[in-house]
């Protein structure tokens, strides 16, 4: 590629998108962030959510991930970064081309793994190879969403575990309270933020969205509202889909 994206500069052809504001309004036109629209959601510990974020609709659009991907690491450029952690599934492409474009931009061999989840709530390095490729090194962690009770932390865990020198994690996107102290990482960046209310399901009944009968998103792309739709059927609120449907290209 020509040059070198520098966050917050508008390079290349056309125009870039790259303050955090554009970005943040990028995610909400691409279908990947949702805010303030009036309904809930379920995220995936099965927390009620007045707000939903996924970076799925970004993933085929290879040339903007790589220019997202180069301002991701921009900021850890200077800082010997050998090896990559990213969080499965969806974060998987993040990571494989941020190795890519440390290779580029630094000269130096950069390896890249990846983590699945092997429960709700826990990831872990399951591919034969991965582990010893990555031990040792001098490593960022990649994810493209940081809540603040993420799977961010958990990555920088199984780091440091590895014997790693974690030197900070990157994201496209971060909740407003995800922070270098909250990840308990020394350095900490995202392209953009976002902030939205979590309830616990017992919460929501009691004084949130669910007590104000907000209308629950049963998308499947979008959380688990749909689970919650079929174990709770009596809710008193509308169920209610917000994605238009996939028109097949050649159709
Ligand atoms: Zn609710």
């Amino acid at each position: 590629m020509n040059g070198i994206l520098i966050c917050n500069k508008e390079v290349g052809e056309g125009k870039a998108i790259n303050t955090r504001a554009e970005i943040r309004e990028e995610l909400v036109e691409k279908k990947s962030l949702f805010l303030n629209t009036g309904n809930q959601f379920v995220g995936n510990t099965d927390n009620h959510l007045t707000g939903y974020c996924t970076i799925d609709p970004l993933l085929p659009y290879v040339r903007r991930l790589l220019e997202l991907v180069n301002m991701m690491v921009d900021p850890f450029i200077e800082d010997g970064v050998e090896a990559i952690l990213s969080a499965g599934v969806g974060a998987i492409p993040l990571g494989h081309l941020a190795a890519n474009v440390l290779i580029e931009r630094t000269g130096r061999d950069v390896h890249a793994a990846f983590t699945e989840r092997v429960e709700s709530k826990k990831q872990a390095i399951t591919r034969y190879g991965s582990v010893g490729a990555i031990a040792g090194r001098k490593l960022l962690v990649i994810d493209g969403i940081v809540n603040t009770t993420s799977t961010g932390s958990g990555l920088i865990d199984i780091g440091r575990e590895l014997g790693c020198d974690v030197r900070g994690m990157s994201s496209i996107v971060a909740n407003r309270g995800a922070s270098t102290k909250s990840l308990s990482v020394r350095k900490f960046f995202s392209l953009t933020d976002m902030e939205y209310d979590v309830f616990t399901p017992e919460e929501c009944a009691d004084h949130g969205p669910c007590s104000e009968r907000w209308p629950m998103v049963v998308d499947p792309s979008l959380g688990h509202g749909d689970r919650f739709q079929k174990q709770h059927p009596e809710y008193m609120g509308d169920f209610v889909t917000i994605l238009p449907p996939e028109i097949p290209v050649n159709s």
